[in-house]
């Protein structure tokens, strides 16, 4: 399989190509495919394998030309760390160069006041901390009605952290018909309760 075989947006595809991939890893290759039909998808793999492409590139596939109201956004990825979340930023931006997609970093040590601005205005794609962003939400500035597409990275990291309970609130507030896309390097019981709970019928996709 090549990148062009996998039906992403000729953008994505172009975006891709220009990072100088040809051909998609194991974990791209099982979950890109799954995840363009809408299939939620449950991915055991570790950093490293290309896991951050094989949720970003067919989030910003699903999400094509539309556009986020104020304080509504259509997508969102929970991350366990700052650090990993500005990765995963840095990954939107160099895959949706040529879509007019937006997004917002929503992470700890940085004012309100920016990322306020931002969700304000309307963006596409949240990438956040869970902690930040239920911050956001219990400030009244965010609505997560809208949310067709939910990314949780490093499920087990945010296990380590303590933050299942802060994943099990954000799944209950967006909607029951949203996709979701689930990575975890390992599959504790109490993540794969979580996935249970939260994923229906899930393409299972290990590397
Ligand atoms: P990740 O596991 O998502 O952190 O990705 C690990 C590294 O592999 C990153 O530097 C990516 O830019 C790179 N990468 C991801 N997918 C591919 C691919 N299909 N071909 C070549 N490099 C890739």
């Amino acid at each position: 399989t090549t990148f062009k075989d996998l039906n992403l947006d000729p953008k994505i595809l172009k975006a891709v190509e220009e990072a100088g991939y040809t051909t998609p890893t194991p974990i791209q290759a099982g979950a890109i495919p799954a995840a363009l039909q809408g299939r939620d998808v449950l991915g055991i793999a570790q950093t490293g394998t290309g896991k951050t492409a094989s949720f970003t590139l067919p989030m910003i596939n699903a999400l094509g030309r539309g556009r986020a109201r104020a304080r509504m956004p259509r997508s969102l990825v929970l991350a366990p760390t700052r650090e990993l979340a500005a990765q995963v930023a840095e990954n939107f931006d160099t895959y949706s160069k040529y879509t007019k997609l937006t997004k917002a970093l929503l992470i700890g040590g940085v004012s309100f006041k920016e990322q306020d601005a931002l969700i304000d205005k309307g963006v596409d794609v949240l990438i956040a901390t869970p902690g930040r962003l239920l911050d956001h939400f219990e400030r009244g500035k965010l609505i997560l009605s809208d949310v067709k597409i939910m990314v949780v990275d490093e499920a087990d990291r945010m296990l380590d952290m303590g933050f299942i309970p802060d994943i099990e609130k954000i799944f209950s507030l967006t909607p029951f018909t949203r996709q979701t896309l689930f990575f975890s390097a390992t599959m504790a019981s109490e993540i794969e309760r979580i996935t249970n709970t939260f994923l229906a019928n899930p393409e299972k996709i290990e590397v």
